[in-house]
């Protein structure tokens, strides 16, 4: 039967396979993920789910998205590899689609004269290649080179040290320091661990890179300034101008964030905070390096978090939804003017960072299809759409004695529980865990995050696929929210 095979592959996972995203005891029991569909997921004992964590945050198409593999097919048949020491058409493809997406909302339908220039562009980069001149003569000012990668980790390493190297080869080599936030996530390898501010992912590893700082998160629930949500005057922001001065601009390098930080609590920031922390920035030569790897490609009800709050970064790190989880691939956009520090042909001159699978050709057709998907049915739209109407729906929990804030950033959202309205202590684990198993036992997958200090998970989150039908967002809603008020 269904289930004596499910046990056996459990007993054979438990034999041979590490899992390291929960712990020991956890990974004891995993649901043998056997068939997707949708939004949808069956498991090999015959359980079916609807996942509303997208896996882990980046399955926006949903579960079976036949283009995506035709178009994995198709170009594994063509042509299956070759680095980008020279190039091919996925990733130059890609690379422009990425670009038009980068724009910004008040970017987005070019004048027809800018256009035009836009297309001799290519023209001359196609015909001149060496002849770096014609390119500068047509530079707009938010064009990004685009570099590619294997996961949204990397995607950070190769942003930072680019931030680094810019400031080497741009006359300014005593600037390497990084500025990231407590709660913040930005991956697991040595230079985006020692920038997370979650000290459960790194005690165990440390003493990590040198040179990472933190500040305070934008936290408004429990203000690290002590202030009242919507009465303080955005101390969180402007604290990054004290810690610039502290450490003297000229040794910071790059300020790296996430327009919402997602897998530390979904931590909606004030008005005005990403607009002031660009600011600051720029006031002291200091790079702002945007982490969309979960907020990027439509979560955020625009193409890019960034997007909401009216700012254009220095360096743009994706991944993820860019392949719709399907192939590994990140891309860490670069704006085109800082490349020019890069073209530089002495011994040390260029950005030197091997990636023997970065930017494979079946990977980047896979991404140019996702997006081209999520073009054809306007799913940037959708994703508002869908968010606004969870936000609607959750809202009935508002009162409940264990929901202490709800938060929303487009189709993402965070419910924040606590053991009383009052104290704001977060809710035990079992709370929390009672919750997420209800839903699980009634079809829904939800997870629990947060990291807020000491490690309490207490902030239960919904990232779910953006091909969800209506029907299908009432049943997410309503499982939530008989979950919730069944707390007790
Ligand atoms: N940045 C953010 C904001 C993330 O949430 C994650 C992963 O969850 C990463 C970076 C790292 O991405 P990856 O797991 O692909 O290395």
């Amino acid at each position: 039967s269904a289930n004596s095979s499910a046990e056996e592959w459990v007993e054979k996972d438990r034999q041979y396979v590490w899992h390291g995203l929960v712990p020991y005891k956890a990974s004891q029991n995993p649901m043998v993920i056997s068939k997707g569909d949708g939004p949808w997921l069956t498991d090999e004992a015959g359980n079916r789910y609807l996942d509303a964590m997208s896996g882990l945050w980046c399955v926006n198409l949903g579960y079976s998205e036949k283009r995506l593999a035709d178009a994995a097919y198709a170009q594994m048949t063509e042509m299956p590899y070759y680095p980008l020491s020279q190039t091919h058409k996925p990733a130059i493809r890609l690379a422009e689609k990425l670009n038009s997406w980068l724009k910004g909302p008040h970017e987005r339908e070019p004048a027809p004269a800018q256009e035009g220039q836009r297309a001799r562009k290519h023209e001359h980069e196609h015909e001149h290649e060496h002849e770096h001149e014609h390119e500068q003569a047509f530079k707009h000012p938010s064009d990004y080179r685009i570099f590619y990668s294997n996961s949204g980790s990397e995607a950070n390493e190769v942003a930072l040290k680019i931030a680094r190297q810019y400031h080497q080869q741009n006359g300014e080599p005593s600037r390497y320091k990084v500025i990231a936030r407590y709660r913040g996530y930005h991956g697991s390898t040595s230079g985006a661990l020692a920038a997370t501010g979650q000290f459960m992912r790194k005690v165990k590893y440390e003493p990590l890179a040198p040179g990472f700082l933190h500040v305070p998160p934008p936290d408004c629930y429990h203000c690290p300034f002590g202030q009242k949500e919507g009465q303080c005057g955005m101390e969180c922001a402007e604290y990054y101008e004290q810690i610039i001065n502290w450490e003297i601009p000229e040794t910071v390098a790059a300020v790296i964030l996430e327009p919402v930080i997602s897998g530390g609590g979904i931590l909606t920031p004030p008005e005005g905070y990403l607009k002031r922390v660009r600011e600051i920035c720029d006031k002291y030569g200091v790079l702002l390096i945007v982490d969309e790897v979960i907020n990027g490609f439509g979560r955020s009800g625009q193409n890019f978090g960034h997007h909401n709050f009216g700012v254009q970064p220095d360096i743009v790190t994706m991944a993820k939804g860019l392949t719709s989880g399907y192939l590994p691939l990140s891309a860490t956009a670069v704006r085109a003017d800082l490349f020019d520090v890069f073209r530089d042909d002495s011994e040390y001159g260029h950005f030197r960072h091997v990636t023997t699978f970065g930017g494979n050709p079946v990977a980047c057709a896979v991404g140019l299809e996702t997006l081209t998907i999520m073009e054809e049915r306007n799913l940037v739209a959708r994703s508002a759409e869908l968010g606004k109407r969870l936000q609607e729906r959750l809202a009935v929990l508002k009162d409940h004695p264990n929901v202490g804030n709800i938060r929303h950033f487009g189709f993402l959202a965070g419910i924040e529980l606590v053991t009383d309205k009052e104290s704001r202590i977060p809710a035990p684990a079992e709370m929390l865990g009672q919750v997420i198993g209800e839903c699980k036992r009634n079809g829904l997958i939800i997870s629990k995050n947060g990291e807020s200090v000491r490690g309490f998970n207490n902030v239960l989150t919904l990232c779910p696929p953006l091909v969800v039908t209506d029907d299908e967002l009432e049943f997410i809603a309503d499982t939530v929210v008989k979950a919730v008020q069944n707390i007790g």
